[in-house]
């Protein structure tokens, strides 16, 4: 087959200034931490340093929960709604203006390709402040009570696989609701949190209501343990959020939990191939596979297999992987060197547990940290591909005779977050929708995200949920 060669099309950098030092955002302005200490965060694709970025300790989480208590007693919590909507909008809106530089300075501290920062995730998180903006005055009307109040002071960590579009589905429901908060982003992508930051103070946001504290775990554990925040909101590893709930079990926080997954993607031997083919790669390539909701179980319909598997690997020779700042790039930087080590010790369990390994041709950039997509077919249920997260451009395919048969297995995970099914008949999409303990079941389509829909997980993969009017939940005291 004639794979296509492209000219290279890289979106520019120079959009975007990158300062060499950040301190922290408390109380609206940047300030040099107490703990005198900071970490490096690289460019993954090159493993250039980008920046120094200061490591709050404890007593400088302290200061940004005084500053959000502060702020929410004196400013926001009293506003009303109307008002707060304004500053949401403002921010919405300015996000959209600055969207181009949000992107390039997330692929260049992600890894993700630029055509997913600037297509999905920037536009994304802008549709969620809009929407939240949206909410602010029409708290009544949200079927929570009469007159829903805010809870206080949240303390929110997020993980670095959607740095920003995290940031937005944490900060936009609780700034509606008339919270304040105090963020933690990831260790390894803390850049577009800080310019956000900067975005808070062109917005003229009052101080305090938005804290923006930089670190480690420690720092997302000193945050989560503090006893002046009233709501705890946390998307991250499965153990991490177990840690938490443990900190959090018996004080009078509120607590939401949004962790990992292992969804079963399932193919029906009536559904249309070559677009299945899409959703398969959309659903584990996607993000380079750092996505809880990932497809990352194939579960194809025995009859079809061998003709599926065939199209996939034709598609996933297509597939290019490089430079993320390139246009034309699908596969992106693996997000750090921990991460790579991650995936490539969980492929290397794959091959010696008997499944059987397959990537296209792919040439890897020298420096960075790049995994080719990969897929793993012979793969039982016991197999610790099949069992547990990986995080990365890997799937794992199993196959099924009858739907009873495809939803058993797709059921058999510890997590519970999302599931795809793909067939012609809508009767059977609705029966097996029915019977997946899955958030979210995307039919004939995968990785779809939109605002207004809740998302969030059964079982190990975590609580409550996040978007839509049931992200409002977990703001609001009845
Ligand atoms: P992680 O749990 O290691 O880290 C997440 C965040 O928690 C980071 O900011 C980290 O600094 C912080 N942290 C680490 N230890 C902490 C502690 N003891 N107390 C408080 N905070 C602490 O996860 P990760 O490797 O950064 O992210 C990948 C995981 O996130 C995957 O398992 C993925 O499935 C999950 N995830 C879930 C969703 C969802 O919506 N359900 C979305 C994105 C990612």
């Amino acid at each position: 087959m004639a794979v296509f060669e492209y000219a290279p099309a890289p979106e520019s950098r120079s959009i975007v200034d990158v300062q060499p030092t950040y301190g922290l955002f408390i109380n609206g302005e940047f300030t040099d931490p107490r703990s005198g200490e900071s970490r490096k965060t690289v460019n993954p694709a090159t493993e250039e340093v980008l920046a120094e970025v200061a490591e709050a300790d404890a007593s400088d989480v302290d200061d940004a929960v005084r500053a959000a208590r502060r702020a929410y007693e004196a400013v926001w919590g009293p506003m009303r709604g109307s008002d707060r909507a304004k500053y949401l909008f403002r921010i919405a809106r300015i996000i959209q203006e600055r969207s181009r530089e949000l992107a390039v300075l997330e692929s260049i501290d992600n890894g993700k390709p630029i055509k997913e920062s600037r297509d999905v995730d920037l536009p994304l998180v802008a549709a969620h402040f809009f929407y939240y903006a949206g909410w602010a005055d029409k708290l009544a009307y949200a079927g929570l009570g009469p007159d829903p109040k805010p809870l206080g002071v949240a303390g929110q960590v997020i993980p670095w696989n959607f740095p920003l579009l995290m940031l937005a589905w944490k900060i936009a429901p609780a700034l509606a609701a008339g919270n304040t908060v105090v963020l933690k982003p990831a260790e390894t992508t803390p850049l577009t949190a800080l310019l956000f930051a900067q975005i808070c103070q062109q917005a003229d946001l009052p101080p305090g209501v938005v804290n923006i504290v930089t670190g480690g775990g420690a720092t997302g554990a000193a945050l989560v343990a503090h006893p002046d925040i009233d709501k705890v909101a946390f998307t991250g590893s499965t153990e991490v959020g177990r840690q938490i709930a443990r900190t959090v079990a018996g004080t009078r926080k509120r607590l939401t939990l949004e962790l990992g997954g292992k969804a079963a993607n399932i193919v029906f031997d009536d559904a249309p191939l070559d677009q299945a083919v899409e959703g398969i790669v959309n659903g584990i390539f996607f993000n380079q596979g750092h996505v809880c909701c990932a497809g990352s179980r194939l579960l194809v319909q025995e009859s079809i297999a061998d003709e599926l598997l065939d199209r996939l690997k034709r598609r996933m020779t297509t597939l290019r992987v490089g430079d993320p700042l390139d246009k034309n790039t699908d596969i992106g930087a693996i997000n750090s060197a921990a991460q790579l080590e991650k995936i490539r010790a969980l492929s290397a369990a794959g091959e010696a547990e008997g499944a059987q390994r397959w990537s296209p041709p792919c040439e890897l950039p020298a420096r960075g940290y790049w995994f080719a997509p990969t897929l793993f077919t012979g793969v039982s249920q016991t197999h610790r591909i099949a069992r547990e997260e990986i995080f990365g451009p890997v799937l794992s395919v199993l196959t099924f005779r009858t739907p009873a048969e495809a939803v058993e297995k797709a059921n058999n995970t510890p997590y519970g977050l999302s599931a795809g099914i793909w067939t012609e008949k809508g009767s059977r999409i609705l029966a097996i929708a029915d019977q997946l303990r899955a958030g979210v079941v995307w039919a004939n389509t995968f990785n779809k995200f939109d605002p207004t829909s809740p998302f969030g997980g059964y079982k190990e993969s975590g609580y409550g949920r996040e978007g839509g009017r049931h992200g409002l939940e977990a703001y609001l005291a009845r």
